[in-house]
């Protein structure tokens, strides 16, 4: 079976890396949102794909999530000492990786371009692609301070702005990044990660011809929302404040008629007919992934359910 994976940062990464332990390396791409892509003291940053890459690589900290494990900090330090902008942390190996991409980038190489390679320096075997080579900037409309970019929310702000929207700058004139119509369109089946529907999932959905191509497929989710939370990040506080009480039956609301089946915890179970009557196809598992079996785990209840959707 071939599946192609729809995934943000942390929480699409730990799925991802799943699937890629059960499914060789033809059958699985995973296409990543470079709405959270920035530019940070002249350096290219792509949160997300880097966070999946270093995932599957092995080489993501165990303990953030992102980041590099057995990172050290002494280019930030010095940075700090001289009062430079540090809201934004990089690690000295991480460094590495942004210095040569930002290098490659000014040289004219493509993202998708510099991501195999930088996937074939690193062994991972799997297919990993950003959504599209070109700039989408993931902007987040706040009550208290208007229009803010993605990582000054983020990041810089922790959050703590009400958000009132989103919109996707750039993306009328991005197109999906080389091979990522074609993994759709290839795919028995798409898999949604359980990453923030708003500021991961529908920024790859917005790319144009993307919406399309999985409504053409089975499409499963998997739910980042157990007991009406988020195990990180604002998933939650975004559906609070966009009016919508967060819980697994609004993420598969969120999505809908893209949803032939829908995987979500067993601590949601009172959603169940709610989400059954949506005409999908429900899966009630245990969700979260606390260590590499349990994404293993996980990937495994994934594969199996969509094999019985098929
Ligand atoms: P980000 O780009 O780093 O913010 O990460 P994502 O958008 O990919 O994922 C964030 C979401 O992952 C959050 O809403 C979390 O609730 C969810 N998440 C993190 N770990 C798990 C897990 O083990 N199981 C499930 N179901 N969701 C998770
Ligand atoms: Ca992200």
């Amino acid at each position: 079976m071939k599946i192609a994976a729809l995934a943000g940062g942390v929480g699409g990464a730990k799925l991802a890396h799943g699937l890629a332990q059960i499914l060789p390396q033809k059958k699985l791409t995973i296409i990543v949102n470079t709405g959270d892509d920035f530019e940070y003291l002249g350096l290219s940053i792509s949160p997300d794909l880097d966070t999946v890459c270093y995932t599957l690589a092995g080489l993501a900290n165990p303990v953030t999530g992102w980041g590099r494990i057995d990172e050290t900090w002494n280019t930030f330090d010095n940075i700090a000492k001289l009062g430079g902008q540090t809201w934004f942390r990089l690690g000295d190996r991480d460094l590495g990786t942004h210095l040569e991409r930002t290098f490659r980038r000014k040289r004219g190489d493509k993202l998708s371009t510099i991501t195999q390679d930088f996937c074939h320096a690193w062994s991972v075997k799997h297919r990993i692609l950003p959504m599209t080579d070109e700039p989408v900037y993931t902007m987040v409309n706040t009550l208290e301070q208007g229009e803010l970019p993605f990582q000054e929310y983020f990041v810089h702000q922790r959050c703590k702005p009400t958000v009132s929207g989103f919109r996707f700058d750039g993306v009328e004139k991005a197109r999906p990044a080389p091979g990522v119509l074609e993994a759709i369109n290839n795919a028995d089946a798409v898999v949604f990660c359980p990453s923030n529907p708003w500021v991961s999932i529908d920024p790859i959905l917005t790319v144009a011809g993307l919406r399309p191509a999985c409504e053409a497929k089975p499409v499963v989710a998997v739910s980042p929302i157990i007991g009406g939370q988020a195990l990180k990040g604002p998933a939650a506080k975004m559906y609070r404040e966009l009016s919508i009480q967060p819980s697994a039956l609004a993420v598969a609301r969120h999505y809908a008629d893209l949803l032939d089946g829908f995987v979500f915890d067993k601590v949601d179970s009172d959603s169940n007919l709610s989400i059954q009557e949506m005409n999908i196809t429900t899966l009630l598992t245990n969700s979260i992934m606390e260590d590499m079996a349990g994404r293993r785990r996980l990937a495994k209840d994934v594969i199996d359910f969509v094999n019985t959707l098929l």
